[in-house]
């Protein structure tokens, strides 16, 4: 049976589910539509309780849901917590500026009075990841569901629990039947929801490989889709970084969720004069690490989500080592069943790699050693990957304009890198397209429709190419 929990601590296996059946798929999408005909007619005013219920629902029931989240892929308890804090947060906050985001925009024109209305699109089917499954979700339901699309989706095998209990959520926050339908998909039944006509728009969130064959199956039939991919983000330390502030950063940006997040520094691009003392603290660091439960609040490092997943990245770490790669580090063994993955540091990456370019999804930083910041950028911008970055330099200033070199979707200086509800997320290059969030993610599946509107037709001047023919 495809999804199942199983918890990557003990190995117990939880609970298993059974696949939609086609009969299943037809009502829920049949749902959906029926919804999305009355929203098309109702303000975006009338779905913001729902919004505010639901950031209320993530705030009062943080511990319940995080636990979820702990059993079904191993996150830190802590880690859960925070997820379900900002899930609380993104429902809030397109509560508090939907209205404003979707307001018409008035264009000036020798056409008439013109603007830019946004109508909702249709039918949404979203594919989502395991290594954040509420805030993954909340990260396409709550502005899609302000716009007005209701959504089917299709969550990762691995966290069914996770999908379930964010629609219970959500139904229980008083949305409407069809806002939001999980289906526990087979890759086949994605794609018949893909082609479906009732379907307008396809949000994607996961590996390069899911991107693919979910971009191929939304373009045979001309759907609006938003991929957001994998990545090998750096983190550049400049020849004038405060050392201090990299030190207090560069390991979280490597271990936090396990080094199971698309934006995690996967690539350390350090300037010689900065080389020594960098890998001396990352390995401090990383030997610092407490692996075990991960409901406990001392431990510091959770196992990965799956043995798959620990299997999958100990074959990367072999291939760059037979290829010439150095394991500067491997944290010693620990003495539990749990899939826990020894955080590793590899230097001498060398272009011929197998390993150079590649996400290691997990607790292995590669570091790299370089002349200049200029060889830095080189570098960063080698990859073909775009999707988020850290830099640090000595002023803000300077940072940005390294940061603006860099050929990537997000980046943020001299800081952490984090998501929050009014920042857009979204990577170019194989990492996708498309943002989620913000401005332009709450614009993905609108239908920006234009309305040009005048008492009396236009006989004017302008001719041409404007106006049709006089006859
Ligand atoms: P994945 O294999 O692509 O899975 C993601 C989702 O896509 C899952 O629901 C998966 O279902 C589904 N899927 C995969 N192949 C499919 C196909 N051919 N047809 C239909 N559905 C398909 O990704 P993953 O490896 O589990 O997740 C980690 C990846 O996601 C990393 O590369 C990470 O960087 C990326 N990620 C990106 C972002 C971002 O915002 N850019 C955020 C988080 C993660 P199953 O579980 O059933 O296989």
């Amino acid at each position: 049976m495809a999804y199942q929990t199983t918890n990557p601590y003990t190995n117990e296996v939880v609970k298993t589910y059974e696949n939609a059946t086609a009969d299943e798929i037809e009502a829920s999408l049949a749902q959906a539509q029926k919804l999305y005909k009355q929203w098309r007619n109702d303000p975006v005013s009338s779905r913001i309780p729902v919004l505010r219920k639901l950031a209320q629902i993530f705030r009062d029931e943080t511990d319940d849901l995080a636990k979820v989240l702990t059993i079904e892929m191993g996150k830190l308890f802590v880690e859960a917590q925070g997820e379900v804090q900002l899930c609380a947060m993104i429902a809030d906050y397109y509560a508090e500026h939907a209205e404003d985001l979707l307001k018409p925009r008035k264009i000036e024109s020798i056409s008439g009075d013109a603007q830019l209305e946004n109508h909702p699109l249709g039918v949404l089917m979203a594919v989502e990841p395991w290594n954040f499954p509420y805030y993954q979700m909340m990260r396409i339901f709550a502005p899609n569901f302000a716009v007005g699309d209701p959504i089917v989706y299709k969550h990762a095998a691995i966290t069914p629990a996770a999908a379930l209990a964010f629609e219970d959520a959500v139904k229980r926050a008083g949305a409407p039947a069809g806002a939001l339908k999980n289906l526990f998909l087979s890759y086949d039944q994605v794609s018949t929801v893909v082609a479906d006509k009732r379907v307008q728009g396809v949000a994607l969130t996961g590996s390069e490989r899911g991107g693919v064959a979910v971009a191929e199956e939304a373009g045979k039939h001309l759907k609006k889709t938003t991929m957001e991919l994998g990545g090998v983000d750096a983190f550049i330390v400049a020849h004038d970084a405060n050392m201090d502030d990299v030190k207090a950063i560069a390991p979280r940006a490597r271990l936090y969720n396990a080094g199971q997040v698309c934006t995690s520094s996967k690539r350390f691009i350090v300037t010689a004069n900065h080389y020594d003392e960098f890998l001396e603290s990352l390995k401090a660091a990383f030997a610092s690490v407490k692996m075990g439960d991960p409901m406990d609040p001392k431990t510091t490092l959770a196992p990965m989500n799956s043995r798959k997943a620990k299997e999958k990245l100990q074959k990367q770490v072999d291939e760059a080592l037979t290829n010439g790669a150095t394991a500067y580090y491997v944290h010693e063994p620990i003495d539990s069943d749990g899939q826990f993955f020894m955080p590793t540091i590899l230097t001498d990456i060398t272009k011929d790699n197998p390993a150079y370019g590649k996400e290691m999804f997990g607790p292995v930083a590669q570091v790299y050693k370089v002349a200049d910041d200029d060889e830095a950028m080189a570098l960063a911008n080698d990859a073909d990957y775009g999707l988020g970055g850290i830099v640090f330099a000595g002023s803000a200033e300077a940072g940005a304009e390294l940061a603006s070199r860099i050929e990537t979707g997000m980046v943020f200086v001299n800081t952490f890198f984090s998501s929050l509800p009014e920042l857009e997320f979204g990577g170019v290059k194989r990492s996708g397209f498309g943002r989620e969030l913000g401005q332009t993610g709450i614009s993905s599946f609108v239908n920006q429709e234009l309305v040009v509107k005048r008492e009396h037709p236009n006989d004017n001047e302008a001719g041409g190419l404007v106006l049709p023919h006089k006859f």
